[in-house]
């Protein structure tokens, strides 16, 4: 489970989040929405350490991730995370980039890495693509392939920051279609998204992000259909 306890976390004079508390718990799926710059992919690169705090905790599994002694290579081997965009190694075929990280990270074998590389992308439906050169997939399999590759590290936990944001409207499907293949499976997830159809369908809980503040938290038929604050309102109309 992910603690999350008043969390402090400026850039310079700028204070990004001002006191965030949330817990996710297993399996669970949190998404989570706000205009831009309200502090969204900085809580998630605090949650796997990529960023230092300025105060609070965060707690994974009971680890506190910004205390001195903690292993964040370990820690972080729980986490996956994928971004809008992932670049792949363009001279390395699919099943290689995906081969890549459980070779080197976790120090698999060849055959048990292909072997974890073959499930994961069979899992995200890209069976077909596996000895293809990235730049001949299009970007909604780029995407999956990004999805396989953080799934080949075995994560107990995936974070998401507007993983289809950058793509054609068209290929968004597909890959909500592996988020949400996902969340059936159980894994524990928060999803940053734009996608609202999406956050009502898949998500136990959705939180509004306003100005570095956690606005809102709820249930996704209270949050879409009776939302409490103001300023939740007046995104959720926005957007609409
Ligand atoms: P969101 O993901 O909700 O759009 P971010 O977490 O990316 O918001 O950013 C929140 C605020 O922090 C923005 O004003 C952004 O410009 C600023 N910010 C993000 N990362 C950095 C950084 N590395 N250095 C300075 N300012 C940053
Ligand atoms: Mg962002």
């Amino acid at each position: 489970m992910i603690e999350i306890q008043n969390l402090r976390k400026s850039f310079g004079p700028l204070e990004v989040l001002k006191g965030i508390d949330l817990t996710v718990a297993k399996g669970e799926v949190l998404t989570i929405i706000g205009g831009s710059g309200s502090g969204k992919s900085t809580l998630l690169t605090c949650i796997n350490g990529l960023e230092p705090i300025d105060g609070g905790q965060i707690l994974v599994d009971g680890t506190e991730v910004h205390a001195k002694g903690t292993d964040l290579d370990r820690l972080r081997r729980k986490i996956g995370i994928v971004f809008q965009q992932w670049n792949a190694f363009p001279h390395l075929t699919v099943i290689e980039n995906v081969m890549l990280a459980p070779r080197k990270v976790l120090g698999r074998t060849k055959a048990e890495a292909e072997e974890m590389a073959v499930r994961q992308l069979t899992h995200v439906g890209l069976a077909d693509k596996l000895k293809v050169y990235p730049s001949r997939l299009s970007g909604g399999q780029q995407q999956r392939m990004a999805i396989a590759r953080a799934l080949a590290m075995s994560p107990d936990y995936m974070l998401f920051d507007e993983v289809t944001s950058a793509l054609d409207p068209m290929l968004v499907g597909e890959v909500l279609d592996t988020l949400r293949l996902l969340a059936s499976e159980g894994m524990t997830m928060i999803c940053v998204t734009h996608e609202m159809k999406f956050a009502r369908e898949v998500s136990d809980r959705v939180a509004f992000f306003h100005q570095g503040v956690m606005a809102e938290i709820g249930p996704p038929d209270t949050f879409f259909d009776a939302p409490r604050q103001p300023e939740t309102r007046t995104f959720l109309a926005a957007t609409h």
